[in-house]
């Protein structure tokens, strides 16, 4: 395919030292990143993408923990952009484990011939922009160098995994790992007494998954949050058919949920049924497959705490039934925030695992973790061994990536200064002052509250369209106009006011206990649906563009 090279291969005695030269940069090999370098190739430009990773898989490269699994329906969350590709690949659950999609990732990768774009173990640490020559500069941790006109990040929500402070972690004598670090080797979990630390929706995948073989498992909880069944099931041969039969429907019918979801929320407000009515569509929803009772729940639920309280109340009743012994069933119980305010985990047979002979709760609350030995953990009641420590805490997530990669913008400008009092950006997907920079998945951008796949095709469909504009036209370089920027980012907040989750303490709000300095809550989301985000993305283009300042 020929090469539309914008930034000129150089030419003098010490090429060997120089940058190489592409016209696009991705940084990152997963899901964003595969399509939009499947999507630049169709310009014609020559596109380099740095992996840190030794493999495609971005997310589920890394996060392969046992038990890592979808919470979206698997076949909403494949590429919808060939037929082919939707034909061929059979997801064999309705929630497909970790090890298939990544089995996924690669087949796409060989199938479209990624690889050979692709520089693997090879993180970027920095990206300065060169103002004069309209060009990205980006460093690998290993000093390698490379240019590009355009600069794109597909590095995800969660590229930074977060370790608590204890003390003598690095002390401790037997196995430790971090779910999203997860080694390649397999872990022998059989028999082992394990501890986990952590129960957000990684924490309870894994702790349902380590529960069934661990000689003994005690889990840390600090807070517990409220989790639903995931229903998963195999994927029969007859569903396998009517699933590739209907893909157009399945596809359309995300486009029009506000998460790009299956799920559509209910039309009704809470108030507006009676008691027993409201009663029955929480038990349908509570036992339907996937997101429905966080996302098919009527629809002031997440916005109107007298509403919300209901199904929080549901909720708590659930967690009472299904756990045996009613004190730790009460340490449970999510008190501190209500239904649907933090993200959901989606679990199997989560709550049983406490009726477990092997299973012990620790609430951090009254039995904090003092420090780590080099036997175990040590409590106020004493030291407790263990074979393996297992932390499900988390991650820096959103910004955590940006932060971890200096980038410069015009003037030597910093992204991290820029974006000090919280993000600051146009659709989520450029940043004024660094021009030529997209962010796929970044801040403020609708694919950060989404059944992600759904909303990062249109995120590099937007991209591809933006830089095939400049392309036919020359145009060296795009930044969003002042305006644009500061209107998108009031718009932002608006919509995150409107919602409950906005009020509380989690990684959607910027929280994260393990992170130096970071107390504050952050606007660090797109609210306002995937559809209402689309429309404003679809009226920039049709409009030429007309936010965007180019040169
Ligand atoms: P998380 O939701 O941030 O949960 C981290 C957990 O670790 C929380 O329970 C937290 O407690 C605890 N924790 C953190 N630091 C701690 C400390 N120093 N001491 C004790 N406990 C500590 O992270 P996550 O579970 O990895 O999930 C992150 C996101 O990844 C999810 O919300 C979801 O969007 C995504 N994810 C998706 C899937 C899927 O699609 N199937 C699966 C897993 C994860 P506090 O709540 O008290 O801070």
């Amino acid at each position: 395919m020929p090469a539309t090279t914008t930034a000129a291969t150089p030419q003098t005695p010490d090429a060997a030292k120089a940058p190489q030269a592409y016209d696009a940069i991705i940084i990152g090999a997963g899901i964003a990143g595969l399509y939009q370098l499947y999507r630049l190739r169709q310009l014609g430009l020559s596109v380099r993408v740095f992996e840190a990773g030794g493999g495609v898989g971005g997310t589920w490269y890394w996060n392969r923990y046992p038990g890592a699994r979808f919470d979206s329906e698997s076949y909403t969350y494949g590429y919808s952009f060939s037929e082919e590709l939707l034909q061929e690949w059979d997801w064999t659950e309705h929630f497909s484990p970790q090890p298939e999609t990544l089995r996924y990732l690669n087949r796409v990768s060989d199938k479209f011939d990624l690889r050979r774009d692709i520089t693997f173990n090879a993180r970027i640490v920095a990206a300065t922009f060169d103002a004069d020559a309209n060009l990205w500069e980006v460093e690998t941790e290993g000093g390698k160098r490379a240019r590009a006109r355009f600069l794109i990040t597909a590095i995800g929500l969660f590229a930074t995994p977060t370790m608590p402070r204890y003390e003598g972690i690095a002390s401790f004598g037997g196995v430790s790992v971090h779910t999203g670090n997860w080694p390649h080797e397999p872990v022998d979990l059989r028999g082992k007494r394990v501890a986990v630390i952590g129960t957000g929706a990684t924490g309870v995948q894994v702790i349902q998954e380590v529960a069934k073989t661990a000689g003994h498992l005690t889990v840390f909880q600090r807070t517990p949050n409220f989790c639903a069944p995931l229903g998963n099931k195999p994927i029969d041969a007859d569903t396998q058919r009517r699933i590739k039969a209907t893909y157009p429907e399945i596809f359309a019918a995300c486009r029009e949920s506000h998460g790009a979801f299956l799920h559509k929320v209910d039309p009704r407000k809470t108030f507006e049924v009676t008691p027993e009515e409201r009663e029955a569509v929480f038990e349908k929803l509570y036992s339907a497959p996937g997101f429905g009772m966080w996302m098919a729940n009527f629809k002031d639920i997440l916005v109107d705490p007298a509403a919300n309280a209901t199904a929080t109340e549901f909720m708590h009743r659930k967690i009472r039934q299904r756990v045996r012994d009613p004190k730790i069933a009460e340490k449970l119980l999510p008190k501190n925030h209500g239904f649907g305010t933090r993200r959901i985990p989606l679990e199997t047979h989560y709550y049983e695992v406490y009726n477990q002979d092997n299973v012990q709760l620790v609430d951090l609350n009254e039995t904090p973790i003092e420090r780590i030995s080099e036997n175990g953990i040590v409590t106020p009641e004493g030291e407790t061994p263990f074979d393996v420590i297992i932390y499900a805490t988390g991650f820096h997530a959103v910004l955590g990536g940006f932060e971890a990669i200096d980038f410069r913008g015009v003037g030597g400008r910093s992204l991290k200064d820029k974006w000090v009092d919280g993000p600051r950006t146009f659709l989520g997907m450029q940043v004024e002052g660094f021009p030529n920079l997209f962010t796929l998945v970044g801040p403020h951008n609708a694919a950060t509250f989404c059944n992600i796949p759904r909303c990062i095709e249109q995120n590099v469909d937007f991209v591809t369209g933006l830089i095939g504009h400049m392309q036919a036209r020359k145009l060296a370089r795009v930044s969003p106009l002042p305006q644009a920027e500061k209107e998108w980012t009031e718009h932002v907040h608006d919509m995150a006011s409107t919602l409950l989750y906005s009020t509380v303490d989690s990684w959607l709000t910027g929280i994260n206990s393990n992170v130096p300095g970071k107390r504050e809550r952050r606007v660090l989301l797109y609210a306002g649906g995937a559809p209402r985000y689309r429309k404003r993305c679809d009226e920039v283009a049709a409009g030429g563009y007309k936010e965007f300042a180019f040169a």
